[in-house]
C-alpha cells in the first residue's frame, strides 16, 4: 500500500469513531492489507556526535535501515523524553529537538525533517487500553530519535512519531505497555526503542572514548548478562534489573536508557528471533549494543 492511501486509512479508521478500541482497530486493520509483522529495534544511540560522524555504529544503523526498507511510519521510544504520564507526539511535522549542550556547532545545525503522523499517534493512542496515553504538540524528535533513524532513512521520507516514558512508573509497566503495541507491526510500522543499556556517563573515561572495545569489569559483565537474557528470553531478569547485583546497578544507575528496551521486549512474539549488532563497549561505562527482534 502507497503511504498516502495508508495514511488516508488510518484517518478514515480514526474518524469513524472516538472509542474505537482493540478489537474494533483489530477487525479493521484485517481489511487493510496487512503486512507480514516489522522487526523490532532496540537500538544503542550513544553521543549525539553519532548524528554528523560516519563510524562503525552509523553504518551498523544505516545497514539496519537498508535490510529492514522503508517501513509506512516509525513509532519511536527514547531514553530522552520522560515525563509524568504517556504522551505522544501528534504534530504533522515535529521539530528537530537539540537537546543537549557543549556540542559543536555542525550538530545543531542538523535538521531532520521528517513528518509526524497526527493519524497515527490517534490509532496508537486508541490502541493502548492499560493506560491514558495524551497526544501533545509539545515536543518533537528528540536527538534518541533522530540521530540514529537519520542514518536508516536520511531521506526523511518516513513518518516518525514518539511516545514518552512515564517516569512515575515501574518496569512492568514499560514492558506490558510494549505489548501493547503489538498490532501496529502488521500495519507497516516500524517500532524503535533508542537508549543504551550500558550507561554510566558518571564514569566514563572520557581519553578513551574514540577507541571503542574498552569496558571496566562491571561494565563486561552486565553487558554480557544482559546479552545472554535478551538472547534467552530471559524477559524476567531483565524486568528485575535492579535486582541483579552491582553490575547492573552500576550499568544502570538511572533507568531512562535501559527502558527502551523493556518495551521492545514486551513486543516479542514466540514466533521471533533475537540478534544483536553494535555490539561494543564506549569509554569503559557505555555500550553501544543494539537488538533487532525479527519474525523467524
Ligand atoms: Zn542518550
Amino acid at each position: 500500500m502507497e503511504r498516502n492511501q495508508f495514511l488516508k486509512t488510518l484517518s478514515l479508521l480514526t474518524l469513524s469513531g472516538g472509542t474505537m478500541k482493540l478489537n474494533a482497530l483489530t477487525r479493521l486493520t484485517a481489511e487493510l492489507k496487512r503486512t507480514d509483522p516489522l522487526p523490532i529495534l532496540f537500538l544503542g544511540h550513544g553521543s549525539p556526535m553519532n548524528a554528523i560522524e560516519d563510524n562503525e555504529f552509523t553504518r551498523g544503523f544505516r545497514a539496519m535501515g537498508e535490510q529492514i526498507g522503508k517501513p509506512k511510519a516509525i513509532l519511536c521510544i527514547s531514553a530522552h523524553w520522560e515525563t509524568r504520564g504517556t504522551f505522544i507526539t501528534g504534530m504533522t511535522h515535529p521539530p528537530t529537538i537539540h537537546d543537549f549542550g557543549g556540542f559543536p556547532q555542525a550538530l545543531y545545525d542538523v535538521q531532520y525533517p521528517a513528518p509526524g503522523s497526527p493519524e497515527l499517534a490517534q490509532v496508537t493512542k486508541e490502541l493502548v487500553e492499560e493506560t491514558k496515553v495524551e497526544i501533545t504538540d509539545e515536543w518533537g524528535l528528540d536527538h534518541g530519535a533522530w540521530s540514529v533513524i537519520l542514518h536508516m532513512y536520511p531521506e526523511a521520507d518516513v513518518p516518525v512519531i514518539e511516545m514518552s516514558m512515564d517516569y512515575t512508573k515501574g518496569p512492568h509497566f514499560h514492558y506490558d505497555l510494549g505489548k501493547a503495541l503489538n498490532a501496529l507491526r502488521e500495519r507497516g510500522v516500524l517500532i524503535i526503542g533508542s537508549g543504551n543499556l550500558v550507561h554510566n556517563l558518571r564514569m566514563v573515561a572520557w581519553d578513551r572514548l574514540d577507541a571503542p572495545g574498552f569496558a571496566y569489569d562491571w561494565a563486561d559483565e552486565a553487558r554480557s548478562k544482559i546479552n545472554q537474557w535478551i538472547l534467552s528470553d530471559n524477559h524476567g531478569a531483565l524486568i528485575d534489573y535492579q535486582k541483579q547485583g552491582r553490575a547492573l546497578q552500576l550499568a544502570v544507575p538511572t533507568p531512562d536508557h535501559y527502558l527502551p528496551l523493556l518495551y521492545m521486549l514486551g513486543l516479542k512474539n514466540n514466533r521471533d528471533e533475537v540478534q544483536l549488532f553494535n555490539d561494543k563497549p564506549i569509554g569503559g561505562s557505555l555500550t553501544m549494543t543494539s537488538v533487532m527482534i525479527s519474525p523467524s
